[in-house]
């Protein structure tokens, strides 16, 4: 059996550590907004090199309240992609903005940025793109288009913890990045978790009131935040994993590198990791037109997949009274019916990936 993901192996190699942490919190008696938190927040700004960084609930919570407190709401038209988790959307959703979608970058899955441009109207205020599996999206030309038109560039690095662009995390562009810590991410919670980067001081100050129900001074409140912080314990868990975060990204490239070598020479496109950065491999995904049939066919030899996303974000049902329509991301829609995520974590083997390849080529010669 290949799973997607083992937790309970990554747990067991910190077991220590993560006893250790509960043991902090529960001696210190204080379980929401302390000192563990207030610890994270410095030690993973630090990792990322940024000035800033502000934990909250959980990824979708650092989505929206990064729109918040740049004062997006009804009226803005945010750019964004089709395929991503469907939080990205419900944010802007939610803050009552209005999601712009352009298609996608062949290479990179994410937002193709050469259609940006030609999505901007009057009332276009952010461009939110999505560094989707793990690679960053091409922020250079984003940037000098958010410059050109006044425009805020957020970022959603929920799968991209540690991804660089020319050198620097991508969390340093921008005005503000949003991290999710679910337990399937790069860096993961035994829980819940989230978190802003940022490098406005007084931009982290209005998210840290806005996270806690925006209050200024105890029972103070200044406008209508959320309740959205990270527990104690949770920001105990993740600096106990922070530590090992750089190594299992680089595990990561490791196996999506013998992944490349393994299958380069069968029908299947693989990923492409461009010369601007490093991804981060928070998935490897695949294409095929024979998706559901290769699916089923590892499947059948306990190797588990998944497709990431199915739906693109403008077809679910909850945004059907919007009318969009087949054919509108023709590159998108074509993804997503060929989409397939091949298991990729820390903990797996080199002889893991080499039995995923086994059952692909041998799909392929099934096929022929
Ligand atoms: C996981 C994820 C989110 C949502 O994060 P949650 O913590 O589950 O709310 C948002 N965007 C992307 C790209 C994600 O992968």
């Amino acid at each position: 059996m290949i799973p997607m993901n083992d937790f309970r192996l990554q747990a067991a190699g910190i077991r220590d550590e993560l006893f250790a942490a509960f043991g902090r919190v529960l001696d210190a008696g204080w379980y929401i907004l302390g000192k563990e938190v207030e610890a994270f927040e410095r030690e993973f700004a630090d990792w990322l090199g940024v000035a800033e960084v502000v934990s909250v609930a959980n990824g979708m919570d650092a989505l929206q309240l990064v729109l918040m407190a740049h004062d997006i709401g009804p009226g803005a038209e945010v750019v964004t992609t089709p395929n991503s988790a469907f939080a990205t959307t419900l944010a802007i959703l939610r803050v009552g903005a209005t999601p712009v979608f352009v298609d996608l970058d062949p290479d990179t899955y994410a937002l193709d940025v050469r259609r940006v441009g030609s999505v901007l109207t009057e009332r276009t205020r952010a461009i939110l793109p999505v560094h989707i599996y793990g690679q960053a999206a091409d922020l250079e030309p984003l940037a000098q288009l958010a410059t050109r038109h006044g425009l805020v560039l957020l970022g959603d690095a929920a799968q991209a913890h540690g991804a660089t662009y020319r050198g620097r995390d991508v969390a340093t562009y921008g005005d503000a990045v949003a991290y999710s810590f679910y337990p399937t991410k790069n860096l993961g919670a035994l829980g819940d978790g989230g978190a802003v980067a940022c490098r406005d001081p007084e931009r982290a100050r209005r998210l840290r009131r806005l996270r806690d129900y925006g209050q200024g001074r105890r029972f103070q409140h200044l406008e209508a935040g959320l309740n959205s912080r990270l527990d104690e314990l949770q920001a105990a868990f993740l600096r106990a994993k922070l530590p090992q975060l750089r190594r299992h990204n680089q595990r990561r490239r490791a196996l999506a590198a013998l992944y490349q070598q393994r299958l380069r020479d069968l029908p299947l496109l693989l990923p492409v990791e461009k010369e601007y950065g490093e991804s981060v491999w928070h998935l490897f995904v695949v294409r095929t037109p024979r998706r559901d049939r290769l699916a089923g066919f590892l499947r059948d030899r306990g190797i588990h997949t998944l497709v990431h996303y199915p739906t693109l974000i403008p077809f679910q049902p909850a945004l059907a009274p919007r009318g969009f329509t087949p054919g509108m991301f023709p590159v998108a829609e074509r993804c997503a019916q060929e989409f397939l995520s091949l298991p990729l974590y820390p903990e797996m083997t080199d002889e893991q990936v080499e039995e995923v390849c086994a059952g692909v080529h041998a799909f392929f010669e099934a096929e022929a």
